[in-house]
């Protein structure tokens, strides 16, 4: 039987209903004896909102020397973390990438790059490659380019993309301890003048950052708060170098938990897990799909190597409905 809070918020979520961040505090609260209870009725919300499995995967088209001071990302130019750096790939190999990426599977194709913004010059080599891949594949073309304005939205939407990504990270109430270069309004801003433009909206973050269960909940909301579409999800996995080098790895228990607060505070949006799944959850990333994720990001992540795509297909195929 299920804990009578969990079937409360759960028929709450079913019949249409947004939760509040206070709902959402009192699931956070919850025993660990509960959690797998939680798990199981974050999968049923999946189900029941129709969530089809989902993959998606990036290319790292330009790398480091960040501006920025990200106190996790191995590509901030404030650490010395001997991460790989390169300029804007040309445009060839952009788009060589995206081919590839639609022969092993994936159905969306994101272009990431480092730094707070780009160039003219950069966005209109991206907007080249998008209008090249949207004539050769049946790819859905997204990019994280960092902060938009009214006419890179505006160009990058004619050029085909329909999708932006760009993840707000952490809360609100915790940003100030992880990055002190840009604003939290700044990243909201840019989400909303996506939308303006028509674009499919993706943002999440990374989960593991020394933030409380309050902040993660804290953090749902506001997504839930802004209608994003797709929120990726990553694990911490620290990197020597930056200020998080001796952060601890969050437990598969936390992890897991985490994901099924994130399905029941955004029942409507696909929940992607990204980085630092293999890390962080080992034998148990089976378990995603029963806490309520419906997608993954395959392939290799923008630092980090991710794990065989056969795997993770087959993964999501054999361990959608548990
Ligand atoms: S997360 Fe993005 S903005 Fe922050 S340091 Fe890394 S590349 Fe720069």
């Amino acid at each position: 039987m299920l804990h009578p809070l969990i079937t409360s918020l759960s028929r709450l979520v079913l019949d249409g209903a947004s939760l509040t961040e206070e709902q959402g505090l009192l699931l956070a609260g919850l025993d660990s004896e509960h959690t797998t209870e939680l798990l199981f009725a974050a999968n049923t919300i999946t189900r029941a909102m129709g969530h089809r499995p989902f993959t998606c995967s990036i290319t790292s088209a330009k790398s480091g020397t960040c501006s920025q001071d990200c106190t996790f990302c191995a590509q901030s130019g404030h650490y010395d973390t001997g991460s790989p750096t390169h300029p804007l790939l040309p445009l060839e190999e952009l788009i060589e990438r995206g081919l590839s990426m639609q022969k092993a599977g994936a159905k969306c194709y994101s272009l990431v790059t480092s730094g707070l913004r780009l160039s003219s010059a950069e966005i209109d080599r991206i907007c080249h490659c998008a209008v090249e891949l949207k004539s050769r594949t049946s790819l859905e073309l997204s990019a994280s380019l960092g902060l938009l304005s009214d006419d890179y939205a505006d160009r990058l939407t004619r050029a085909g993309l329909t999708r932006y990504h760009h993840n707000l990270e952490t809360a609100r109430s915790h940003f100030p301890s992880i990055c002190t270069t840009h604003d939290y309004d700044e990243d909201i801003g840019t989400i909303r003048l996506a939308r303006k433009h028509g674009l499919r909206i993706c943002s999440g973050g990374i989960l593991g950052l020394g933030e409380t269960w309050a902040q993660r909940v804290e953090l749902a909301s506001t997504l839930a708060g802004l209608s994003v579409d797709t929120v990726p999800l990553n694990f911490l996995c620290p990197i020597p170098g930056t200020p998080l080098q001796d952060s601890p790895l969050l437990s598969p228990h936390d992890a897991l938990k985490s994901v099924a607060l994130f399905r029941f505070m955004l029942p409507r949006a696909s929940i992607t897990i990204a980085g630092g799944r293999e890390r962080v959850l080992g034998d148990y990333q089976s378990w995603l799909p029963l806490a309520g994720a419906n997608g993954m990001m395959i392939g290799n992540y923008l630092t980090t190597q991710g794990r065989n795509l056969d795997a993770d297909l087959r993964m999501l195929e054999q361990g959608r409905w548990i």
